[in-house]
């Protein structure tokens, strides 16, 4: 059970989860690819992981953009020789009212939830296929598995990448492909995910529970690396993640 030489690639990895994941993998010998769009970041937190002794290379990418993806595992390739496992994290959290009706707020968060985590897999699944291996790793969160006031559309992402992951992971079985499916379910975890939040009333609510119970993103860099972890025959495919404090 290793993920020493694993090719990773992640999205969403200048900050927050993406980022401690990326640190932690990288520390167990994992190569990193990492991706989102703030150059400085990424470049900052690779040149971090390098001088750890570990492996990573970055491109800035934007997930709602289909080539962005296909390049990035490209990267991959050519800087590590292949790939073996994508985690779709990249995600934002504009809550509010349906009734408020911010309407740009609803259609970015289907652009990089949905469509985002759609372009992270079309971009793999043509190596997964042929190589007949590969994990596909997606953040989703406990607003895909119940429904919450102020994340009507949020929550209607989340619950449609977990439809979309198992459905890889139903078909892979078909097509014999031995395509691993992880999809996570975090609660609370304290990151800059609150800085996308428009909605004054929204913002204060969430900033108060975060507060109050938050965790950090090691707590779900640690399952991430778990699920890597497991051997080739085993596909840990669901997990959720509370702070012990929150309801
Ligand atoms: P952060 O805001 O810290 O990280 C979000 C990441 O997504 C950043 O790296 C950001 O990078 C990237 N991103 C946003 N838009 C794009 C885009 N268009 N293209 C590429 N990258 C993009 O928050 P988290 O670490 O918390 O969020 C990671 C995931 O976890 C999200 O999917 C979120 O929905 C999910 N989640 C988080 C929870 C929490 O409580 N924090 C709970 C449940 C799920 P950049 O701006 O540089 O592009």
């Amino acid at each position: 059970m290793t993920i020493e030489n694993k090719i990773v690639v992640i999205t969403g990895a200048s900050s927050g989860i993406g980022e401690a994941s990326a640190k932690l993998l990288a520390s167990h010998g994992a190569k990193v690819v990492l991706g989102a769009r703030r150059k400085e970041r990424l470049e900052n937190i690779a040149a971090d992981i390098q001088a750890q002794g570990g492996q990573a290379a970055y491109r800035v990418t934007d997930v709602t953009k289909p080539a962005d993806l296909i390049a990035l595992v490209e990267l991959a390739k050519q800087a590590f020789g292949g790939i073996d496992v994508i985690f779709n994290n990249a995600g934002i959290m504009p809550t509010s009212p349906i009734s408020a009706l911010k309407i740009d707020d609803w259609n970015a968060m289907i652009d990089v939830n949905l469509k985002g985590v759609l372009n992270g897999v079309a971009a793999v699944m043509p190596s997964f296929t042929q190589q007949k291996h590969g994990q596909i790793i997606t953040t989703s969160s406990v607003a895909g598995i119940k429904s919450f006031i102020g994340s009507g559309v949020y929550g209607a992402t989340k619950f449609a990448v977990r439809n979309f992951m198992e459905v890889i992971r139903m078909e892979s079985v078909k097509e014999q492909t031995n395509i691993r499916t992880t999809s996570l379910y975090p609660a609370a975890i304290n990151t800059e995910l609150l800085n996308t939040i428009t909605d004054a009333n929204s913002l204060k609510g969430m900033n108060a529970l975060y507060e109050a119970v938050g965790i950090s993103p090691e707590a779900v860099a640690r399952v991430v690396d778990f699920a890597i972890a497991q051997p080739d025959d085993v596909n840990v495919n669901e997990f959720t993640i509370y702070p012990t404090a929150q309801a």
